[in-house]
């Protein structure tokens, strides 16, 4: 077997996608002394303006992505939904990592979760739903209530319907309109937790502390790093990370979201091939920040140190905030255990994520306090 490829600094890195990810991946790269070229529909983006080029077309667009790709050392992905036929074509012209199977498993729930099952990871019951009579079979066996999901494209809850006992599933297909779907059993979890795993071009595995994630009408909004749990379940879902990227014969980071339930046992919701929001506290909080790692996975080097620095909180920051004009930053950076971080995005709007903070603290719990009370205080209104 030959060595996998190494992209020593100063190399040429491309980017699909053009987010906060994306963002801090590039700057990360930037220390590091490697170029940074980013790909997306979109101009003047989080990551467009920390990277040396930024390219602005369709995913689509073939001539686009093979002179994009002509360009570049190494290609990765800052999310998970870019078309498997625009990684085949670059992958004609330069190494791609994670491989675009990956992304291929990972950007359709059925697909993702007919892969969990085979590897014989644990998850919710599932059924594939693509007309009414398999939903009506798919209730049969995981029982209500139950969340009726889109295979595909589906984030931060979008695309999901909770189906009650007594729901009329006749009009909740008819919402989804005909896209394949996944009917998934409810989980009555009792906390949300993830691992971040990063996987090197030689296998190589690492894993991040156990998050605990705080979600506010789907969308995350608190993490805790390290989650306060008893050792052996944070070492249960550390391997079920680590056997996850195993079996996707990843090169890269993962980010894998479980349920943990009232008994101790732990299910997989949903993988990212990529670095997650649950992770943004490595940024300040680690030796090694899940973008340096992903960038040291990428470009075939050794993987860097998930020990943490200090018990850390992270909170989103949504457009919501902007309700009232601009948040007090003055406010927030007058707490010095808090770092701010802010994406560029030009609109605020409702929902829209644009940046977070991280707080500090002796233990993670009062960790979580300061960072609440410093995104309290960027609001005008206190609220
Ligand atoms: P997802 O987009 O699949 O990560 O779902 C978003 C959020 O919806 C999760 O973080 C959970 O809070 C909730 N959720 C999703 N699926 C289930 C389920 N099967 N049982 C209970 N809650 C769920």
């Amino acid at each position: 077997m030959t060595a996998p490829s190494v992209f020593l600094p100063g190399s040429t890195i491309g980017l699909m996608g053009s987010g906060q990810l994306g963002r801090m991946f590039a700057l990360e790269a930037r220390k590091m002394g490697y170029r940074i070229h980013t790909f997306s529909p979109d101009r003047d983006t989080p990551t467009g303006q920390i990277a040396d080029k930024e390219f602005c077309a369709p995913y689509e667009e073939e001539a686009a992505v093979r002179s994009f790709a002509a360009g570049l050392d190494v290609l990765t992905f800052e999310f998970e939904n870019v078309p498997v036929q625009s990684v085949a074509w670059a992958a004609e012209h330069c190494t791609v990592r994670p491989a675009g199977s990956v992304l291929h498993t990972c950007q359709h729930r059925l697909r993702e979760k007919e892969f969990l099952r085979k590897a014989g990871l644990p998850i919710a019951d599932f059924a594939p739903v693509s007309s009414e009579a398999d939903l009506r079979a798919g209730v049969q066996s995981t029982g209500l209530p139950a969340v009726l999901k889109t295979a595909a494209f589906g984030y931060d809850g979008k695309g999901q319907k909770l189906l009650r006992p007594g729901a009329d599933l006749a009009a909740a297909w008819l919402d989804f309109q005909g896209q394949p779907a996944v009917l998934e059993a409810w989980v009555p979890f009792e906390r949300e937790i993830s691992v971040i795993v990063a996987r090197s071009a030689t296998g190589q595995t690492r894993t991040y502390p156990v998050c605990e994630n705080v979600h506010t009408h789907h969308i995350l909004d608190v993490t805790l790093a390290p989650a306060p749990l008893h050792e052996s379940i944070a070492k249960a879902a550390a391997s079920l990370a680590i056997r996850a990227a195993e079996s996707l014969e990843l090169v890269g980071v993962l980010a894998v979201e479980m349920f943990l339930l009232p008994e101790g046992r732990i299910l997989i919701n949903e993988l990212a091939p990529r670095p997650h929001n649950s992770g943004h506290f490595s940024f300040d909080a680690s030796v090694t920040s899940q973008f340096e790692q992903q960038l040291r996975a990428v470009c075939g080097l050794p993987l860097g140190s998930t020990g943490s620095l200090r018990p850390a909180a992270m909170a989103n920051l949504l457009g919501d905030l902007w309700t009232n004009g601009e948040p007090d930053w003055v406010a927030a950076a007058a707490l010095p255990e808090v770092k701010i971080h802010l994406y560029g995005k030009a609109s605020p709007r409702p929902g829209r994520k644009m940046g977070h903070l991280v707080a500090f603290g002796p233990t993670v719990e009062a960790a979580a306090d300061l960072v609440r009370e410093a995104r309290r205080r960027l609001n005008r209104e206190g609220a």
